[in-house]
């Protein structure tokens, strides 16, 4: 089975290497100084290299090539683990395998904003839409000095603790944005590169999973916002691990059509530990199809 596979591997490593040579380009040609610079400093709007990259036309067929082929990465990697999202099984047996049959997904709200469970995707923004949340805290121990709500905060302290004992350090490069900033950046990619070249990887102002407070975008070895990250000790660990501190990656491989978003390994969301090991031993890669919500690929 093994040898049957390898051309395959070959094949992908090419095709990856060559996108990434186009992308290359594609970078130093679609990005003015400025754009790079923000990038540097951690304002993304849920953004993706990959996505970033399809605004620029010259880098258009590198980010369709890389796409398909980054995702598949952590598999194609025999260092990787086969796992590369939260909702994929751990291969080690755990006590909370065991799961509980009568799990209430009716426990708490998806439309209230300051709920732990809230849905918020480009069919569900915020309401209201201006929400901050009152709990925000510091994220303690983790480089980045990023706040999210207190539970959040306290959850992602203790995963990066585990993470790093397992030598899977990571920092944040963002947490919590308030409706302002999101609102000024993506205004400032609409302006620069047009509003549906911006939808594409900016999150508008209100529909933004960092405004809840509840969710963050990770990093380590130089793969910030980068489908490389799956394939970092970082990205593995908490793809495998995250689900037992209240984590998932909310927008999963393969699940654009449903989350609006391309696969992004690095933004965690807090759930909560009872939800997130339901999805995890349920199998269920999104809130949008655990909640039996609307697949929302674009706003309305
Ligand atoms: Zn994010």
């Amino acid at each position: 089975m093994r040898v049957s596979h390898e051309p395959v591997y070959v094949y992908r490593r090419r095709r990856l290497g060559a996108a990434l040579a186009v992308a290359v380009l594609g970078t130093l040609a679609g990005f003015g100084s400025a754009e790079v610079a923000d990038r540097m400093l951690g304002g993304d709007g849920d953004e993706s290299s990959a996505a970033a990259l399809a605004s620029s036309p010259s880098a258009s067929v590198a980010a369709a090539q890389a796409e398909p082929t980054a995702s598949e990465s952590p598999t194609a990697s025999p260092s990787a683990s086969p796992s590369a999202t939260a909702a994929s099984p751990s291969p080690e047996p755990s006590p909370a395998e065991e799961a509980d049959p009568g799990f209430d997904l009716a426990a708490l709200s998806v439309d209230d904003p300051a709920s732990t469970w809230v849905v918020v995707n480009k069919l569900r923004p915020l309401d209201p839409e201006g929400f901050a949340p009152e709990d925000l805290a510091s994220v303690d121990g983790v480089g980045g000095g990023a706040r999210m709500r207190a539970d959040a905060a306290a959850a992602m302290t203790a995963l990066h603790a585990a993470a790093e004992e397992a030598d899977a350090g990571f920092s944040i490069t963002t947490g919590y944005r308030d409706h302002a900033f999101q609102s000024s950046l993506y205004e400032g990619y609409v302006a620069s590169r047009g509003r549906s070249a911006a939808d594409r990887f900016s999150a508008r102002p209100g529909y933004s999973e960092h405004q809840t407070g509840l969710a963050a975008d990770i990093r380590s070895e130089g793969c910030d916002l980068e489908a490389c990250f799956a394939s970092t000790a970082a990205g593995v660990f908490v793809a495998e691990h995250g689900w037992e501190f209240g984590f998932i990656v909310r927008y999963p491989a393969g699940a654009e059509d449903v989350t609006g978003y391309i696969y992004e390994p690095w933004h965690l969301r807090y759930v909560g530990v009872e939800l997130a090991a339901y999805l995890h031993e349920e199998g269920v890669a999104t809130l949008e199809e655990a909640f039996g919500l609307d697949p929302a690929p674009d706003y309305g």
